[in-house]
Order: C-alpha cells, then sequence, then structure tokens
C-alpha cells in the first residue's frame, strides 16, 4: 500500500491529476503498473536554470523487474534537442510507453544513461525531474470536480483567468462554455460525461496551464469524429508550439509533422527520419502507414 501511494503521488506530481475521484484510481494505477522502486540521490544535482527541454537516451537496456530475462529496451539512443518533436512509432510492445517511463523515472534502466537537460535522471531529484515534464496521457482522467477545477489540476495556484485562457487554447473554451453552467458544471462520473475528444482537450489544456519545458504526448488510439479530431489537432499544435515534445504516434497527421520520426520494434530503434525519407525506405515505417495510420487524419 505504501508503494501504491507514492506511486500515485509521484503521478500528481507529473499531471497536477491526484485521484480522488472514484473510478480514477483504479486506471492511475493500472497506468503505473506500480513498482515505483527508485532511489532519490541523498546528495541531488540541481538540473541547470532556465529549462532547456533536452532529453537524451545513451545506449540504454531496460527489463522490468518482473522479466528479468526480457529486454523492452535494448541499446536504445535518442537524442531530442531543445524545441524538437519527435514522434515515437512501432507495433504494440515495441517499448513506446517504456521510454516515457524512465524518463519520468518510475524505473532505471540497467545500463545506459537517460538525461534531462544534460543531468543523468538518477542524480537529480526525481520532483525536479518530473516538474519538467508534462504528460498527456492516452485517455485522461476527469475528475467528480467542476470544469475549472479538473483544469486547474494542471497547476493548483492558477487564477480564473489563466484556466479560461488555457481552455481557449485547448480549444475547449466553447463547448465548455455550452455546458448548463459553463465552466462551473460538474464532471466525472455523477456529472456531465465529456467525450473522448472533449476529455483529450481537458487534458490539454492541463498541460497548457502546467506550461512545462518537456511534453510526453500518447496519443489516443481511439478515432474521434471529423470535427473532434481537427480541435485536438489544433489543441495540440498549440501545446506543442516551441517545446520539446516527444509523442507516441498513431495519426498520419502527428508523423507527418514531426521533426523527426523514431521507428521502434522490440525495444530497438529499427529506423528514423522524416515521413518522407522513411516511406520512400519501404520497411517497417511504410508497412505500418499504410495499416495503421488514419488517412482521412492527412488531408
Ligand atoms: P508500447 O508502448 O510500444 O506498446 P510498452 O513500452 O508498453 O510498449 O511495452 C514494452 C514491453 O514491455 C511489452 O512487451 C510489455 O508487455 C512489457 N511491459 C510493459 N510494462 C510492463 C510491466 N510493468 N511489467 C512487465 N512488462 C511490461
Ligand atoms: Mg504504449
Amino acid at each position: 500500500a505504501i508503494v501504491v501511494a507514492g506511486a500515485v503521488g509521484a503521478l500528481s506530481e507529473i499531471m497536477g491529476e491526484l485521484a480522488r475521484a472514484a473510478g480514477a484510481t483504479e486506471r492511475l494505477f493500472d497506468l503505473l503498473s506500480i513498482q515505483a522502486d527508485i532511489q532519490a540521490p541523498a546528495d541531488p544535482l540541481p538540473l541547470p536554470v532556465p529549462p532547456q527541454g533536452a532529453v537524451s537516451f545513451e545506449r540504454v537496456s531496460f527489463h522490468y523487474p518482473s522479466r528479468p530475462d526480457w529486454a523492452a529496451l535494448e541499446d536504445f539512443t535518442l537524442d531530442v534537442k531543445p524545441g524538437e518533436t519527435v514522434a515515437l512509432v512501432g507495433p504494440s510492445g515495441a517499448g513506446k510507453s517504456t521510454v516515457f517511463q524512465l524518463l519520468l523515472r518510475f524505473y532505471d534502466p540497467q545500463a545506459g544513461l537517460v538525461r534531462l537537460d544534460g543531468v543523468d535522471v538518477r542524480r537529480a531529484d526525481p520532483r525536479d525531474v518530473r516538474a519538467r515534464l508534462g504528460l498527456v496521457p492516452q485517455d485522461p482522467v476527469i475528475f467528480s470536480a467542476d470544469a475549472m477545477e479538473n483544469i486547474r489540476y494542471g497547476r493548483p495556484d492558477a487564477t480564473d483567468a489563466e484556466v479560461r485562457e488555457a481552455a481557449r487554447a485547448a480549444h475547449a473554451l466553447d463547448f465548455l462554455e455550452a455546458l448548463p453552467e459553463g465552466l462551473h458544471t460538474f464532471l466525472g462520473e455523477k456529472g456531465v460525461r465529456l467525450s473522448g475528444g472533449q476529455r483529450q482537450r481537458v487534458a490539454i489544456a492541463r498541460a497548457i496551464l502546467r506550461n512545462p519545458p518537456v511534453l510526453l504526448l500518447d496519443e489516443a488510439t481511439s478515432a474521434l469524429d471529423a470535427e473532434s479530431e481537427r480541435l485536438v489537432q489544433q489543441a495540440l499544435e498549440e501545446l506543442m508550439r516551441d517545446r520539446t515534445t516527444l509523442i507516441i504516434a498513431h495519426r498520419l497527421a502527428t508523423v507527418v509533422n514531426a521533426d523527426r520520426i523514431v521507428v521502434m520494434e522490440q525495444g530497438r530503434v529499427v529506423a528514423s527520419g522524416t515521413h518522407a525519407e522513411l516511406v520512400r525506405q519501404e520497411g517497417l515505417y511504410a508497412r505500418l502507414a499504410a495499416l495503421q495510420f488514419d488517412r482521412s487524419a492527412a488531408e
């Protein structure tokens, strides 16, 4: 139970989301598949100020504690420059979410180094590391609270005006204002249930409010209607502007717009480049692009 409480605490540092709402807890546990047994250093190194938003993985190999003979990442190297947008693509089980888990420092790799702004994350205070990372999960949690509070989870000291501005930037203000009591409408299990696209825009508003130098985005796999799709895409563009973004991508529009695409398979990088470069190589990426991406999203 102690481990569980610690992990939920860690999650709230990232998303500013607390597991208060009935129903939310379960999913948070799911998301974390709890094992937060990392050691915080006694004498942590400070991260450079101001934040740069540089991320690097240097020859990282990692296996989950429950599977010691099976590598989730193997000799994985990735260098993300400040402001760059890198899309991670690959089949289910390739290790994409594991990359996020190591950067968030839910686990430490058995070999190699993970750095944030040049500092080995094992040598920094995990709270400092997580304070520079903003996570937008695949299926965001909506709490039993009003819309205003749901967005304010991104930054608890934000003013009402800042919450409204974040909602506007996330293309969420119009639908929230149209609810029976506007931004004071109660959401969640006992309130108004939002659609998938609306939940995503609330999560994007939280992240805009939080304003992290590095954004970790796990794109939703479920199909949205065309209008939601367009609004979510516009909201994401707003959020990604001028910050480093690592995105687990499922949509063609996302990969086409990325500065770089990294194709993963069985914990390794098998190809990287722009969409045009990778399609020409006729490898795994071209097959994935043909099968997996929703073509209509590119129009
Ligand atoms: P992706 O996000 O690309 O679908 P993941 O990073 O989630 O892949 O998973 C990579 C591999 O690690 C998969 O084989 C998955 O089953 C395994 N895995 C993920 N989480 C855990 C865990 N908590 N314990 C053990 N194995 C895990
Ligand atoms: Mg995943």
